[in-house]
């Protein structure tokens, strides 16, 4: 028998069946589910609440019981972040109403006014933001660092330095960290671990297995997997429990029931979308590589890129994001020709959907540690769950475009 989110146990057991350790598909579909506790329906229930009632003044007092506000938690969140904790290898999560919140939320439960933090230089871009304005404002400075740096993040570790903020691959560049090299030194210098781990998901990488203390999702993104609910999650190990709880607490961090609903809802299909979403998305990319049009694609699960090694070595698969530079010189006039008369391709942010998207990206503009040096312009790609062949006809009938 599957454990269920009704008893409180350690993450590790809820995988197990019959003393052995379920697989993710399995485990996706059965996490957080309890259909004896609800008349025998399938799927949970969404329970809206604020007030949870106390039978007595003594239990008022004990605080024991497993709901006592609904900001803290509902029987539905509890689903999902029991089902996240598990899938990701953590000891306890936290929802937050986006991922952006997620991340933000995050750093807050470990800095202080005084303290520095490194930061990759290819972070999801509002990440920066927030370390440039709203860290900045509080005393606190962030040191960015090259994505490839490695082991070698060591020479960076100040008395002051209070985390390391990992993202890999890396947002739009897609370099990918050698997490576990990088893990080592933190330990070693006892500062966190920090991960954006949205890019595999919970079913590509294991942060946990891999030294990390906490790590952060967009569930908009894949969880979701649907382009309809805002949702974040942050995840941590024994250690990091407390802080997350604290800020938490401080914050009132709390997530919508629909939204958390829709992300169980999307958690049952992970498995399987996010099989279409790499198989497509490589097929995709190496269609790419060949056309003339392109210069580079930026794909870490494709032979000879150059984090091949490391995605092989620690990563269980893909997702359907990558990037990929074009050939100069291409004009304004030609992209737009390009880009705006797909019609499979849609043009907008997020990703993780059923849909494909593209939208062209210049990390000139904003590094600071690194320097982009492809010459051509360059573009974020989402890989959705369509046929392929209708796909590669939709960019073939682009790129005649762009060179007409
Ligand atoms: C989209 C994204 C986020 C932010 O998630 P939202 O739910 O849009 O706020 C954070 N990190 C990465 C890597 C993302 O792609």
């Amino acid at each position: 028998m599957i454990a269920q989110y009704t008893t409180p146990m350690a993450r590790e057991d809820m995988l197990m069946c019959d003393d052995k350790r379920l697989d993710d598909a399995t485990a996706a579909v059965h996490l957080g589910r309890d259909p004896a506790a609800q008349h025998g329906f399938v799927n949970p229930p969404v329970y809206r609440g604020s007030t949870v009632l106390f039978p007595t003044l003594e239990a008022l007092h004990a605080r024991t019981q497993p709901y006592t506000y609904g900001r803290r938690a509902t029987p539905t969140t509890r689903a999902l972040t029991d089902a996240i904790a598990a899938l990701e290898g953590g000891a306890m999560t936290v929802l937050t109403s986006s991922g952006l919140q997620a991340v933000t939320s995050a750093l807050l439960a470990f800095v202080k006014s005084g303290d520095s933090i490194l930061m990759v230089d290819s972070v999801y871009q509002p990440t920066r933001k927030f370390c440039d304005t709203a860290l900045k404002a509080m005393g606190v400075e962030t040191v960015y660092y090259d994505p490839l740096i490695g082991a070698g993040i060591a020479d960076l570790v100040t008395p002051t330095t209070r985390l390391i903020f990992t993202e890999s691959p890396g947002s739009q560049t897609f370099e990918m960290q050698d997490i576990p090299a990088i893990a080592a030194i933190a330990r070693d210098k006892g500062v966190w671990l920090l991960m954006d781990n949205t890019w595999a998901s919970p079913r590509y990488f294991k942060p946990f297995a891999h030294g990390v203390d906490v790590s952060i999702q967009a569930l908009t993104k894949y969880v979701v997997g649907h382009a309809d609910a805002m949702l974040g999650a942050v995840t941590g190990n024994e250690r990091a429990a407390p802080y997350l709880d604290r800020i938490k607490e401080a914050l009132g961090l709390s997530a919508g029931s629909e939204e958390t609903y829709l992300a169980l809802r999307g958690l049952r299909t992970l498995d399987v979308r996010l099989e279409r979403h790499m198989a497509s998305g490589l097929e995709m990319a190496r269609w790419l590589q060949a056309r003339p049009e392109v210069a580079r694609v930026m794909h870490p699960a494709l032979p000879g890129d150059p984090g091949n090694a490391l995605w092989k070595r620690d990563w269980l698969g893909a997702s359907g994001l990558f990037g990929f530079t074009l050939k100069p010189p291409v004009s304004e006039a030609a992209l737009a020709a390009f880009l705006d008369h797909l019609e499979l391709f849609g043009m907008g942010y997020s990703w993780g959907g059923f849909e494909s998207l593209i939208i062209p990206f210049d990390p000139r503009s904003y590094r600071t540690a690194t320097r982009w040096t492809e010459p051509g312009p360059a573009l974020r790609i989402h890989i959705g769950l369509e046929n392929v062949d209708d796909l590669k006809r939709d960019l073939a009938a682009g790129f005649d475009r762009l060179k007409g």
